[in-house]
């Protein structure tokens, strides 16, 4: 070794010795202090602590070809960037994305944020469960309702008669299930009214016993074939009736939930199953939350393994606070755990303080978090207690809380390895199914553009660690998981050289 590099080598390793990192700093050229930095960025970053394996590798290669392919035509035209757009145009545009066909393919195992009156596809509801026999529609307090009755009366007619009275009948229904793209240039205000009224609109057509049995069955099939093998379903207990109008107790609404996700085990492969979160509307007063809340300690006696916990649910700027209801919650028995949506808003002081009430009453995951970036003191507590965000960015653009996912302040959770899980909320309302298009918003918008298959990775192993599953469950939900995502691995390289076979006999 030269003596001036000897020199410059023992200068250093004293330096180093002297001022530990700010020393290895200055040895360091411009750009490797640069890409020291940048390592450490990419490694805190939701799946950074993954390592893929050599086939991984080459799965990732291919996702971020296609990925790069749509960033690099949005860089030079960013109207084009689709997540950008509102969902409630883009929808079908993203159905044609070579990254959104992929992220269909991939087992994504758990969606842990979905309302169970928001689940079933629009068109599915109006094909197979509005041309029932029986099914009833009419307005009830100046709302659309459907119902299955067997004597008619009252102002309820037969949906028969209003489609030979009106051929666009299933249009107007549709308009009444879903958010129109009208909703884009309404207030939020307008937009949560119209959302909650196609709650209204549903309600009594699944609470009918054989349409919900139809109606849960389809939920499960329409994740299963989107590669979701288990969900925690949030819902109301409801009271089923037949079309005779007999009217049962909630232990038959569980009896039969439980029995049909029991089936639908039976006839497919791999499915995992389904826990509930019983929710309340937030605008009841205490009394009513205590009797619910002793209602569902109950319930979760008699069904623990199906019973998750609690929830309240309603728009956080208009409704009631959780610290409205901090006795109750206080006075829950200590074996409802809670699981609340908190921080859905984008005003600052105000319902996003439900926050702190959320991670003082030990909530196990929270919903939505969408302000919790603007609360570091609450952000570290919350992930001293490993509390997962419920992330759902496209509930939260049609909603209006962003317009634009690039701009979510979940991305900064993501940046930081805090853990986060992908919920889709309500899909039917937006008129979409499964999980896939919120996991491409998050991939495509709130990632690296070089990120690829590990984030999503972490995402699915997130969505197990974070569910309400026993840990003994956890633990074969994983192995399962990860078998369903070697097997997906191995099968998109060999389609991938059947493709290159292809090219190749072409030319
Ligand atoms: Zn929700």
């Amino acid at each position: 070794m030269r003596v001036v590099d000897k020199m410059k080598a023992v200068t250093c390793r004293i330096v180093m010795f002297a001022t530990s990192l700010t020393a290895m700093v200055d040895c360091e050229s411009y750009l490797e202090r640069r890409e020291r930095l940048l390592t450490q960025e990419r490694r805190n970053f939701t799946g950074g602590d993954l390592v893929l394996s050599q086939k991984e590798t080459l799965v990732n290669v291919a996702l971020l070809r296609m990925k790069n392919d749509e960033l690099e035509a949005a860089y030079t035209n960013s109207a084009a960037f689709l997540p950008s757009q509102n969902f409630l145009l883009a929808r079908q545009s993203i159905e044609r994305s070579k990254v959104f066909d992929f992220i269909k393919r991939v087992p994504k195992a758990c969606v842990l944020h979905i309302h169970l009156l928001g689940a079933v596809s629009v068109d599915y509801v109006i094909e197979h469960l509005t041309y029932q026999e029986d099914v009833y529609g009419g307005y009830v307090n100046g709302v659309f309702k459907l119902k299955v009755l067997e004597t008619p009366g009252g102002g309820w007619k037969p949906l028969k008669e209003y489609r030979e009275e009106n051929s666009s009948f299933d249009v107007f229904l549709k308009e009444k299930l879903t958010l129109t793209s009208s909703s884009m240039t309404e207030s939020k205000e307008d937009v949560w009214v119209a959302f909650k009224n196609t709650f209204t609109t549903l309600f009594d057509l699944v609470a009918h016993r054989p349409t919900f049995k139809k109606y849960v069955y389809r939920v499960l099939e329409e994740l299963y074939l989107d590669n979701v093998f288990y969900a925690e379903l949030r819902g109301a207990f409801m009271n089923l009736y037949e079309t005779n109008g007999t009217v049962y107790d909630v232990r038959v609404f569980i009896d039969t939930f439980v029995e049909v996700v029991d089936e639908f085990k039976a006839d497919h492969n791999g499915f995992v199953g389904v826990k509930f979160i019983f929710n309340l509307y937030r605008g009841v007063d205490g009394s009513t939350m205590k009797a619910a809340l002793d209602q569902l300690s109950y319930f979760k006696r008699l069904y623990p393994d199906f019973i998750a916990g609690f929830d309240l649910v309603g728009s956080e700027d208009d409704g009631k606070n959780l610290v409205d209801f901090h006795e109750e919650l206080h006075g829950a028995t200590g074996d409802v755990k809670f699981f609340f949506h908190a921080g859905e808003t984008n005003w600052y002081g105000r319902a996003d303080l439900n926050l702190a009430d959320a991670v003082l009453l030990n909530t196990s995951r929270i919903g939505h978090g969408y302000a919790l970036a603007k609360h570091p003191l609450l952000l570290e507590l919350a992930r001293s207690r490993d509390i997962a965000v419920e992330l759902c960015p496209i509930s939260n653009q049609v909603l209006k809380l962003h317009y634009d996912p690039r701009n979510h302040p979940a991305t900064v959770l993501l940046a930081t390895g805090y853990p986060v899980v992908i919920g889709n909320d309500d899909p039917s309302v937006w008129q979409s199914t499964g999980l896939s298009y919120d996991w491409y918003v998050v991939l495509m918008a709130m990632t690296w553009e070089d990120h690829g298959l590990e984030v999503l990775k972490k995402l699915a192993m997130n969505s197990i660690k974070y569910s309400a599953m026993s840990e003994k469950e956890k633990i074969a939900a994983l192995d399962q998981f990860l078998t369903a995502w070697d097997r997906f691995v191995d099968e998109f390289l060999r389609s991938q050289e059947v493709d290159q076979r292809k090219r190749v006999y072409v030319v």
